[in-house]
Order: structure tokens, then C-alpha cells, then sequence
């Protein structure tokens, strides 16, 4: 397999003009079911990425985070999503003994004391778990878009994801919001009901709220930070 990816710039080029289900199934016959993931995070990409694997009959395997301070309507949709495809996504936590070492010490808001905690926080709720779960993996794929923030605009349709030393597949890196819910509403996709309240990007529950500036749909995330990446941590490189 790795073979293939001596010329990765080669391979990006090849893929970059490649639609999301071609790119899909090129990842679900490159890789085996043990070797390749989809992290959800009950976005409406996620979401979109789940439906088309799982709609290409792909041996899918789905992980998610729960970092125990979701909103209760994420849960909601989980459940909802799991029933309408018959499937059980597999929910990675932190630990909790590192969860309960940094409460005791820095309270159970950490995130609201300086930008270092909420990094700290985003770090054991979320890029630990998340880390340990790819472990042995050889590919991860992500509903990541370019157009949802600064950082994301140079993001590729595959990369090498030096921080988790693995390959990183992102077959809607140049999709629209709008083909996002076009997608969603044709295939009758159940997604989180929030998107319906304002919000434009959903994470923890205390770290999220509806998107404060039309035109970024990521500032709703940690709207307190001024000086903000709006990323926790999972998709720096
Ligand atoms: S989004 Fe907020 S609550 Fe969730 S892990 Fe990051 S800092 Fe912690």
C-alpha cells in the first residue's frame, strides 16, 4: 500500500479532480476495513462522508468522540443516524483519570481560564482519544471543507497527517455548504438540530454557540478568544 504513495503530490494532483464517491471508493479498495476510518463528529460533512461510504456498500467503520461536554442534541442525533442506518458508531472518550486530574486542579470550566487550558482541554477530551484510536491505522477520512476557515483553505483531498503519522483523506475539500445540505436534504440525512438555531458549527456544548459573524461559519467556536485558530487541535498539523 505504502508504495503508492511515493509521489504523494502526484497522487494529490490525480485525486484533486476527483468527485467525493470516487475518491471514497479509491480510499475503501486502497486501504482494508482495519487499516481506514471515518472520524465523525456528527457535523453535517461527517455526516455526508458516513452516508456516501456507507451508501458505496464500503465494510465502514465509523468512530466519533464523545468528550462528555457535547450537547445533548448531537447524542440525539447519533442515535437518530445509527437507527436510520442500522450501524453502531464506535464512541471513543477521554480518559477518565486525566479528566478528573484536570478538573481538581484547574475546575471543571478550565477552558474559560486562558487559552493554554482550553488547548489543554480540547487536548485530553479530544486529540488524545482521537490519537490513541488511529493508532495501528493506516488512513483516517474527515468531512473537512476549505471553505470553512482560514486554516482550512490550503487543506488537500489527501495529505499526510504528520501529527497523527498517518493518511488523511478529505473528499469534500472543495465542496460548497450549500452542495453540503443539498446532500443532506436529497438523502433524508437526520442532522442536528441546532443547525436550525443559528449554529454553523457545533463542538462542546460550553465551547459553541450560533455563529456570530455570518461570514465564518467556525465563530461561534470559542467565541471568547479573540486571538482563536477556532481549531482544537485534531486537524493542526
Ligand atoms: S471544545 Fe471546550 S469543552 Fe470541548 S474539549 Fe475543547 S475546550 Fe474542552
Amino acid at each position: 500500500m505504502m508504495g503508492m504513495f511515493h509521489d504523494l503530490n502526484e497522487l494529490q494532483q490525480e485525486l484533486e479532480h476527483q468527485d467525493a464517491e470516487t475518491i471514497l471508493n479509491w480510499a475503501f479498495t486502497s486501504f482494508s476495513p482495519e487499516e481506514i476510518v471515518i472520524a465523525c463528529s456528527f457535523q453535517i460533512e461527517d455526516q455526508v462522508i458516513c452516508d456516501m461510504a456507507i451508501a458505496g456498500q464500503h465494510d465502514v467503520s465509523i468512530l466519533t468522540i464523545d468528550t462528555l461536554r457535547l450537547n445533548q442534541e448531537i447524542y440525539d442525533t447519533i442515535r437518530l443516524f445509527e437507527n436510520k442506518y442500522g450501524i453502531r458508531v464506535q464512541k471513543i472518550y477521554p480518559d477518565s483519570e486525566e479528566i478528573q486530574k484536570m478538573t481538581a486542579e484547574k475546575k471543571e470550566n478550565s477552558f474559560l481560564n486562558s487559552k493554554q487550558d482550553r488547548e489543554a482541554c480540547c487536548f485530553f477530551r479530544k486529540v488524545k482519544p482521537l490519537a490513541k484510536s488511529l493508532t495501528g491505522k493506516k488512513a483516517w477520512i474527515t468531512g473537512l471543507r476549505r471553505e470553512q476557515s482560514y486554516n482550512r483553505k490550503c487543506i488537500q483531498k489527501i495529505e499526510q497527517d504528520t501529527r497523527f503519522n498517518i493518511i488523511k483523506i478529505n473528499p469534500l475539500a472543495d465542496w460548497t455548504l450549500q452542495e453540503v445540505w443539498d446532500y443532506i436534504k436529497k438523502q433524508n440525512i437526520p442532522y442536528c438540530v441546532l443547525y436550525d438555531r443559528g449554529y454553523t458549527s457545533i463542538g462542546c456544548e460550553p465551547c459553541t454557540r450560533p455563529a456570530t459573524d455570518p461570514a465564518d461559519i467556525r465563530s461561534g467556536r470559542w467565541w471568547w478568544e479573540t486571538d482563536s485558530s477556532r481549531e482544537c487541535g485534531m486537524h493542526e498539523k
